[in-house]
């Protein structure tokens, strides 16, 4: 059986007491039991206050972010051993706005993919297309570019790790994949990764991300490829982030 999840990406949001107000909310709705891992990933600054808050309840905290360096003269970076402190087990590398922003390549991200993953982290990797490259019928050869460049010749990089479909039109725009075009996605990664090995591609956690709230998570999350979501701006929303954990079966 895989391992179900939904990891709340707060990204480069939230004043003090709107973290504190948030994650406090977070930890008094979700007090039901489900089979879903639930981690949210706050602005680094607010990693400690966060895990104070949540104690040890369900709730785990992750990265949104990690440089791939033990440590050293990187001005402004953070370290996979300085998250492991603060008890991050999971980090988010190769997202679209890091690698459309900041520039980051397959190459870089692939770095930071085995960083974390030598330290006992687990990456959460995004891989997606945008809208030209949809429009173009290159999505899958955009994804298969992305998930190989880290497997590197390493037949067992997958594992322990989790996968997101993030398609980058659907990222923060109110649009979602249908749940076929999803699927289909998630079905070709799993694909993918089982021709590298086939025991870790039917372990692999895979997501769906871009635009999921409470109205369409129980669809996408009940297509059999999908394990669950990385949501972005509904996770801000306590009651919604709530829903969408709620309609995993
Ligand atoms: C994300 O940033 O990973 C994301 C999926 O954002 P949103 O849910 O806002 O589309």
């Amino acid at each position: 059986m895989r391992q179900k999840m939904v990891a709340g990406n707060w990204k480069m949001n939230g004043q003090m007491q709107e973290v504190i107000q948030l994650t406090n909310e977070l930890k008094e709705l979700i007090s039901f039991n489900t089979q879903a891992r639930i981690v949210v990933m706050p602005p680094f600054i607010y990693i400690p206050l966060v895990n104070e808050i949540l104690g040890t309840g369900i709730i785990e905290t992750g990265a949104q972010n990690v440089y791939p360096k033990d440590a050293g003269a990187y001005t402004g970076e953070i370290s996979a051993p300085m998250l492991k402190n603060y008890n991050c087990r999971y980090v988010l590398v190769g997202h679209s706005e890091r690698r459309h922003y900041f520039h980051e390549d397959e190459n870089f991200v692939a770095q930071k993919f085995h960083h974390v993953k030598d330290h006992g982290i687990i990456p959460i990797l995004c891989v997606g297309e945008t809208l030209i490259e949809r429009e173009k019928g290159q999505t899958e050869q955009i994804i298969a570019k992305q998930l190989l460049a880290v497997s590197q010749n390493d037949n067992q990089c997958f594992r322990d790790c989790i996968v997101a479909y993030e398609p980058v039109w659907a990222i923060g725009t109110g649009k979602t994949a249908t749940t076929e075009q999803a699927q289909e996605i998630h079905q070709f990664i799993r694909g993918l990764v089982a021709d590298i090995n086939n025991s870790d591609a039917e372990r692999l956690t895979l997501l769906y991300g871009g635009s999921v709230n409470g109205n369409n998570a129980r669809a996408l999350f009940s297509m059999p490829d999908i394990d669950g979501g990385l949501v972005g701006g509904a996770s801000l929303n306590a009651k919604e982030f709530v829903e969408i954990v709620k309609c995993i079966n």
